[in-house]
């Protein structure tokens, strides 16, 4: 058995996590390897993250290539493969200026901050406040803790940042309620992921939009998880037309190389973050330069978002197959390869998610009993049937 490695990791590791008794050792493709050998197919992408699956030859040269190349400047001096990231960034996500961190939760800091000095720069000192939603995440740094909508995270380390209000994800007249004329910045996700995959209705967006537009109020659009393709356009927010202000990314921007991002328009940037404001040492480091700036060009090489457009029209009949089927299965919620089924109460989640781990599928679970399907943007239709079969197994 895997007990080694296991009662190793339990001795040295901070307990944070109950981890599945799985020693993951080997990827290729869309499929896992553990140590005994045993191979899943893998819907879960490390969390949204492996959009390229595994082992992908272009992406590791680039990882290769420049490990012999130079690792680290600091952010004291210029590098170029940074440049070109930056560059792919602004073309895909219409943002003017970016940031590049070292994680998603970084990523929430730097657009919290950079709402707040936007508005300070305009407006004085007074005009602080943001409104979060309910059921969201953002991450567990304190900054990103503070507009995260779930009491069990934030509670055992309150006082966190002050002046942050919550208001209902979809719900207009809830957000609109939450603000007053202390307001600077409104977040949320364009998709709610940890909360249960839970899209924006469209009308609720564009509604938020144009409130926040009038009303000089920041719109920050968590894609941390969304974004990068998953949704079908490189960012979700453009399957509803708009843009935010100041938008946020990370998971499959690096597919393994730990990089978040912040970016906002260039009317933002001009009263936001100068110099002194914020850093960081290690982000945007020559090699997350050179991981990102493969990762879209594997993208464009693959023509990846039409591809998850194509395929989810088929994961998407494929589900609503299975929530016909079963009695278990109260609904499907999702864009693109970013899917979730709503399991009934006397169905626990977890273990449908065990039953599936012994059978050779990696699925995961969000929000209060939704089974989360975001596979690497890669799969075929061969491989969500093969899903199909062995979930309508376990259900
Ligand atoms: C994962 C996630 C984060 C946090 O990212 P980390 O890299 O884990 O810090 C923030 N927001 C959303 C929507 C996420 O899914």
């Amino acid at each position: 058995m895997n007990n080694i490695y296991i009662d190793n990791a339990e001795k040295v590791l901070l307990h944070t996590y109950n981890r599945y008794k799985i020693v993951l050792e080997k990827g290729e493709g869309v499929y896992l390897y553990d140590s005994e050998g045993k191979k899943y197919l893998d819907f879960a992408a490390g969390i949204a993250v492996s959009a390229l699956g595994y082992s992908n030859n272009d992406y590791k040269d680039a990882l290769k290539n420049q490990v012999d190349t130079l690792l680290h400047t600091s952010n004291l001096f210029y590098n170029k493969p940074i440049v070109k990231a930056g560059e792919y960034f602004a073309k895909y996500s219409g943002m003017d200026r970016v940031f590049y961190t070292n994680s998603g939760t970084e990523a929430i800091e730097g657009a919290l901050k950079s709402a707040r000095k936007y508005s300070y720069a305009k407006y004085g000192n007074n005009r602080y406040e943001i409104v979060a939603m309910n059921h969201s995440f953002h991450g567990r740094s304190m900054g990103a803790l503070s507009v995260t909508g779930n009491v069990h995270y934030r509670e055992p380390f309150d006082p966190l940042i002050g002046g942050v209000k919550f208001a209902d994800y979809n719900n207009f007249e809830s957000v609109k309620s939450a603000i007053t004329d202390k307001t600077c910045a409104v977040i949320l996700e364009t998709v709610q992921g940890e909360g249960g995959i839970l899209p924006a209705d469209k009308e609720f967006l564009c509604k938020l939009r144009e409130f926040c537009s009038q009303n000089d109020i920041l719109l920050i659009l968590d894609e941390i998880q969304c974004g990068m393709g998953r949704c079908g356009s490189m960012f979700a927010y453009q399957n509803y037309n708009i843009k935010p202000d100041i938008m946020t990314s990370a998971k499959a921007l690096g597919c393994g190389v730990p990089v978040g991002a912040f970016a906002m328009t260039e009317q933002v940037a001009e009263f936001s973050l100068a110099p002194g404001d914020h850093g960081t040492t290690y982000g945007g480091n020559p090699f997350v330069g050179a991981a990102v700036a493969a990762v879209f060009e594997q993208y464009e090489k693959l023509n990846l978002t039409a591809y998850v457009r194509e395929l989810s029209d088929y994961i998407t009949q494929r589900l609503d197959e299975v929530v016909k089927k079963f009695e278990n299965v109260i609904m499907r919620r999702g864009m693109g390869l970013m899917q979730g089924l709503v399991l009934s109460e006397d169905t626990p989640v977890s273990k449908v998610v065990e039953k599936a781990m012994d059978k050779g599928l990696i699925v995961i679970s969000a929000g209060q009993n939704v089974l989360r399907i975001v596979p690497p943007l890669i799969i075929t239709k061969e491989n969500v049937d093969e899903m199909i079969e062995i979930l309508k197994t376990c259900l």
